[in-house]
Formats: structure tokens, sequence, C-alpha cells
């Protein structure tokens, strides 16, 4: 306590002071009590008393930097949508999209069929809301793509990095598509572009390495098996540009992916291509890192390695999560029984209608009793629906509050076994009881040992940031734009053991992620940066139950996540929340390093 810089000589009155709260500042430091003064959206002055024109009490409240959240996907989102939710409600006032190899741009005149059907099966936006939503032909290179994202403005600023699955489309064409080796004039001129992007204000250059991430069609996303020298020479091509991060997911990172004909490349190669990649270029990588059923003690090795090769110059951060990868399941979105005869019967219903016809023990019976029929598209995450049957034993049982270490009494084995049914009517009897709006979670990645400690682990480990949210992406299948809120509630004040300081968490999730990327004028509570601050009433902070939505372009469906306890956001000392709900201002613009 009592570390704070108070600038409290003048007596003139701030534009703006927050009074009284609990300063986390984002550094690391320890918390202290104090007010921030606030001027032109910069702050001016952290502890002490000070007078200001405007004062918000904030007694009794957390008062952090606002949360930087470097893995998004709202690169389609962010051409029609200026809130950008879920992240908006969650604190998020800087973020960072174009991450895992997808994105927009550059895309040649007619090209977008080819990157929305990446888009879609990689990430499971819907491609009619990427059709219907995104301005097509208002860019075809990157730097116009930027441009088009600095006329808009929005609740938070925005960031882009340039996503090798498009690049490789544009330099290429169908061969960049189909995966062929790069020419070394491809690798000259995909260099160059990555070098232009950067130069422009691009802050990363992207790329996945996994054969689970398939365009719509069922093929690896373009780059997958992409050469060390392909890969060098467009990490390269950032370092021409004048510096920013390689954000990756390697192969073997979430699994053996067996079911799809098994990785290519082994953990031990990727890590070496990494450290190679980030000494020879000079700079930064983050990959995502998460603990896989496949190999649950892989991540150990990953950061051990980590810890080596940084020591001797690499910089590498693995880019871990603070909850369960969780892979949701309801009526209205996927669900272990969606591709059954007897259901598509009644699939264009209403949610609510759906879940009454399904309470009939005639319909019931033949769901339950019916074989699936294949999705029309073999990449598309419909096929979701054999996985989500196949573990319905280990999902579990979402309360309207979720508890993200959830224990063994909330599967459906035991609530099956509880209740003296099978595996099959206990989920069933879960989505369709109600108004259908029940949702269960598969834990993907991060809990294969039925709790949090390993997660724990990565999460404080001192090389590690805070990622994965993956928040506009998986819109029916995940909602994890959460993450920065329930690791407040979960680390910070519900877990009973081995709780996480507030102060290296908050850290995690600002100051750390904005120093990554270059965001130099935000991140910390320290005088002379941007006021970009979350208000949280820890106590009443809360991540409740996903739900369905049918608000994206062309009546796209989502799940959104109500949120409880910020009493405010500022953007650039602009108040874009307020107790929960929207001021509808938008003082977010594109942010250029
Ligand atoms: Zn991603």
């Amino acid at each position: 306590m009592g570390n704070s810089t108070t600038e409290n000589s003048s007596s003139k009155a701030h534009e703006l002071v927050l009074s009284g709260g609990t300063i986390v500042d984002g550094t690391g430091a320890a918390s202290f009590a104090g007010d921030i003064g606030i001027d032109n959206g910069v702050i001016t002055a952290v502890g002490g008393k000070l007078a200001g024109d405007r004062v918000i009490d904030a007694a009794g409240a957390v008062v952090a930097p606002g949360w930087v959240d470097v893995h998004t996907h709202y690169d389609g989102q962010a051409a029609w949508d200026d809130t950008l939710d879920p992240s908006f409600s969650n604190g998020v006032t800087t973020l960072v999209m174009g991450n895992c190899g997808v994105g927009f741009a550059p895309c040649p005149p007619g090209g977008e069929q080819a990157l929305i059907e990446l888009m879609e099966g990689v990430e499971d936006i819907p491609g009619t809301a990427l059709h219907e939503g995104v301005p097509w032909g208002e860019w075809t290179t990157f730097p116009e793509y930027l441009d088009f994202l600095d006329r808009r403005s929005y609740s938070m600023d925005i960031a882009a990095q340039i996503a090798h699955g498009s690049l490789r489309f544009a330099v290429m064409g169908e061969r960049g598509i189909a995966n062929s080796d790069a020419s070394a004039e491809d690798i000259a001129e995909m260099q160059r572009q990555v070098a232009e992007a950067t130069a422009a204000g691009a802050v990363g250059f992207s790329t996945s390495r996994t054969i689970f991430h398939r365009s719509i069609n069922g093929d690896a996303v373009p780059g997958t098996y992409a050469s060390a020298e392909e890969l060098t020479a467009l990490v390269q091509g950032l370092a021409d540009g004048g510096g920013g991060v390689f954000e990756a997911i390697m192969s073997e990172s979430i699994g053996a992916m067996e079911g799809l004909g098994g990785e290519r490349f082994r953990q031990s190669e990727e890590l070496e291509l990494l450290a190679n990649i980030s000494t020879s270029t000079g700079q930064p990588v983050t990959f995502t890192t998460v603990q896989n059923a496949d190999w649950p003690d892989a991540w150990r090795e990953v950061l051990d390695f980590v810890t080596t090769h940084n020591a001797d110059g690499a910089q590498l951060f693995p880019q871990v999560a603070s909850r369960p990868i969780g892979l949701l399941a309801s009526l209205g979105g996927y669900h272990p029984f969606m591709q059954r005869t007897a259901y598509l019967e009644i699939a264009h219903l209403p949610v609510a209608d759906q879940a009454k016809a399904m309470r009939d023990p005639e319909l019931r019976r033949r769901i339950l009793a019916d074989d699936d029929v294949a999705p029309a598209d073999a990449g598309s995450m419909a096929t979701m629906h054999t996985a989500l049957h196949r573990t319905i034993p280990m999902q579990y049982a979402l309360d309207q509050v979720v508890d993200y270490e959830p224990g063994a009494d909330k599967t459906f084995a035991a609530i099956a076994a509880a209740a003296g049914v099978s595996h099959d009517e206990a989920m069933y009897d879960f989505l369709t009881d109600g108004d259908g709006s029940n949702v269960s979670m598969l834990a993907g990645a991060g809990y294969v040992k039925g709790n949090l400690d390993d997660q724990r682990e990565m999460l404080v480990h001192p090389h590690t940031i805070a990622g994965l949210a993956d928040a506009g992406a998986h819109v029916k299948l995940i909602c994890d734009g959460t993450m920065p809120t329930s690791q407040l509630t979960h680390w910070c004040r519900d877990r009973s053991t081995g709780q996480i300081p507030i102060e290296t968490l908050i850290a995690k999730q600002t100051g750390r992620n904005a120093a990554l990327y270059g965001f130099d004028d935000r991140g910390t509570l320290e005088v002379g940066k941007r006021a970009d601050i979350n208000i949280i009433d820890l106590d009443n902070l809360a991540v409740h139950r996903p739900e369905i939505h049918d608000d994206l372009p062309a009546g796209g469906r989502r799940y959104l996540q109500p949120v409880k306890g910020y009493a405010a956001t500022f953007v650039a000392g602009v108040q874009t929340r307020f107790n929960d709900t929207d001021t509808g201002e938008r003082p977010g613009q594109l942010v250029r390093t």
C-alpha cells in the first residue's frame, strides 16, 4: 500500500475524478485506495484526494484499466457493428482481431466467397451474416481495410492483424487455398504485403497450423502446412514494416486430431520453429497454449521450453485461458440431437416451441431412438453434434450464474445416475425443460482433470499472457468473451483455495497485453496514459448463463451472456457504460502501431 504517485499539487479541479476506489493499476503493483484525475481523456493524477468538475464515487469498487483482449475475431462484425458485444459488456476497451490466420483483407475483387468460407468453417460465423453485413468491395489491400475501419467509430478501440489465410489466397489464388507450396516469388510478394500492412498500422500477422481449423468445405485453412521458410519470411515482413506480433495456433496444440487424420507436425518441432522465427526476426510470438485431452501435461513442456529459450533471447508468449474453453449445447445452438430425423421435423420452430413439442412422449421416444443425418457441409460446425453426443456424460449443466469450475455432481453422468435414466435421456430432458433455454457445457480444453489447478499454473506463469477468449467467433458454440470477467469472480473472489492476487490477474489482462502489442499509451493507471478505465463492483460481479440471440445480419444466431457488476467503463475518458448499460457513446477508433 501507499506506493501511489500523487500529482495533487495544484488546486485546479480535474475534468473528471473517480473518487475513493481501490486502485489496481495494471502494473502488478499492490492496490491502494485513492482518486484518479482525468483531463482531455488522459490520466493526469493518481492517488490521494482530488477535486473534480465531475466526481464519480468509486468507494467500495475496484478501479482498473480497461481490458485489452488480444484474441478476438471481430474482423467481419467490425464492418457492420459499432457495439462489439460480447466484449463491450465485459469491460474490454481495446481489442485485437485477425487471429488464427483468418481475416478479410487483403481481399481480391470477387474473393469474398473464399474468405467467407474460411471464416464460416474456422470461426463458425454465419456466412449469410458475413455476406450481408460486410460491404464487400470497399477494400482490396490490407491498408485499404484499415482505412475503412478508420472511418468508423466504436464502443472501444480496435486493432487488426493481417491473416495468413487471406494473404495466401490474395497472392496465390486457388493454389493458396489448396495449400500448395509457395514459390520464392509467392513468398516475396506475401512478405512485401505483410510489411506494407504493418507499416500502415497492422499490429501483427497470424497463422493457423492445426488441421482442426478447416473451411466450411472441410479443407485445412491456407497456410496450415506452410514451410519454415515461408513463415519466417512473413514474420520478417512484420520487422520490415516496423514490427508487430506473430500470433499462431500450432499443430498438436489442441490435440492429436486423429479423427481428421492426425496433425502433421510434432509439438517439439513447432516450438523450435517459433523460437527460431522469434530469434531470427526479433519479433514477439504469442501462441495458443491449452491443456488438451490427448496429452494433458504437454503444456508443461511448452512452458519449460519458453522459459529456457526466452532466457536465450527469444520472445515467446504462450497465450492461455483462465477457464475451460467451453463448448455449449442448447436447443437454440448446437446440441446432440440436432441431426436426428425426427428432430429436423420441428427444428424450424422457435426454441420454446421446440422444447414444448419435444416433451411429447412419442416425439421424445422417436428422437432418442433415431439415427443422425449428416450435415450438408463437411467443415461445418454442425458436425459438432457427434462430439456433443459422444461426450454427454462429461458435459456440465450450467446454473443461472455460471461456475466455470463445476464439480463432478454437475455432469450428466451424475445427473443421469441420480435420476435413474440414461445419459441421453438426462441430456434430452435438461435441454427440453421449460422454455428450452438450458445450456450445457463441454470443457473442450483446460479441464482434463476436472479442476482448474493446471490452468492456474499456466495463468500465473511469468511468461504467459491472458487471452483465448475468441470473442466474436464460434458464435453458436462458444461464449468465452466473458473470460475477462469470470477470471475476476473465480480467481479473485469465489475459489476456496489457490486464489490469484487481483493485481496479478489485472496486470495480465491490461498492462502486459498492451505492452506486448505496443499499445504504449494505455494499459495502466499511470499519469499520462489514456483514461481507459473500468469501475467494478467486485462483490456483485457475475457472469450469467449464455442466451441465444438472433441479432446478426440476416437474422444470424449467436450466444450472448448477461454480465452484471461493471459500474462504469471509460474509453479515452468518455463514459461508454454505466451500471451495465450502454451510454451510446462511441469514442473508440482503429489503433495503428
Ligand atoms: Zn482464435
